[in-house]
């Protein structure tokens, strides 16, 4: 892993996503390094010649310049983050993520954080001063042999799990995000939720070329068909509204 540290320019950055207005990213790239990536795009604007998930470039400057930012800035929803995961490995030495939760905290802006890592729970005294603050964990299938396919270096799914249950006990706000859906049953999948979430989101694969020649290997290819997407999503959506869970389909 390649790890520089770089000072930016900005670090609070309007974003058009729907349902947030700024988003914050501590870091470029990420060490969790899941293949099926969208954010690898960043490469292209960065110059890293390295495959994803072998570089991060630290904004070190992160918590100063958000303070900085934060004085023109009175409300609004914040996603931490967009193109990189804020809990990834390198945030347990650097606690940017930490320190750029505690200026938001000292604003009072509104949070979504999105992450694949129980690390998250070290910042749960400052989840429960947020008036709001919502955590999410992508989980992107029931099954730990397909988690180590597809996202080799992230956490495993039964640590996801009881870090939404440790979440919850605390009585902050908690979603699950299924996307990309990777090959799943949505029955275990919904069981090991329930009771864990408030909402639901779920996403297909978006970008099936990236990732083609990994599911032909493994065998997987039925798992990349708009049958698949539409067949489980559905039942997904019904399973969990079943329990009372609200659901959002994306795609
Ligand atoms: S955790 Fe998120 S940002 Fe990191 S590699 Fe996986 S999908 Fe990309």
């Amino acid at each position: 892993m390649k790890v520089k540290e770089i000072f930016a320019k900005t670090i609070l950055t309007k974003t058009a996503i729907p349902g947030f207005d700024y988003c914050i990213n501590p870091y470029v790239g990420c060490g969790h390094g899941c293949r099926y990536c969208y954010a690898s795009f960043m490469k292209r604007f960065t110059g890293h010649l390295e495959p994803w998930g072998q570089f991060v470039d630290v904004k070190v400057n992160a918590p100063y310049l958000l303070r900085k930012q934060l004085k023109r800035t009175r409300h609004g929803v914040v996603a931490l983050s967009t193109v990189t995961d804020p809990y990834q490995p390198l945030e347990r030495k650097y606690q940017l993520t930490r320190k750029c939760l505690e200026a938001l905290l000292d604003a009072q802006l509104s949070v979504d954080l999105l992450t694949r890592s129980p690390l998250c729970l070290r910042d749960m005294d400052l989840f429960k001063r947020f008036k709001r603050i919502e955590v999410g964990f992508s989980i992107t299938t029931h099954d730990e042999r397909i988690k180590r396919i597809f996202e080799p270096c992230s956490p495993s799914i039964l640590s996801r799990v009881k870090a939404l249950r440790a979440l919850r006990r605390e009585k902050i706000g908690t979603y699950a995000f299924i996307g990309p859906m990777l090959p799943l049953d949505p029955k275990p999948l919904v069981a090991m939720l329930d009771g864990l979430i408030d909402e639901v989101l779920i996403d297909r694969m978006n970008y099936p070329n990236k990732v083609k020649a990994i599911y032909r290997k493994a065998k997987l290819d039925q798992y990349l068909e708009e049958d698949y997407f539409r067949m489980t999503g559905r039942e997904l959506k019904e399973r969990f509204e079943k329990k009372g869970i609200p659901v959002s389909v994306i795609f």
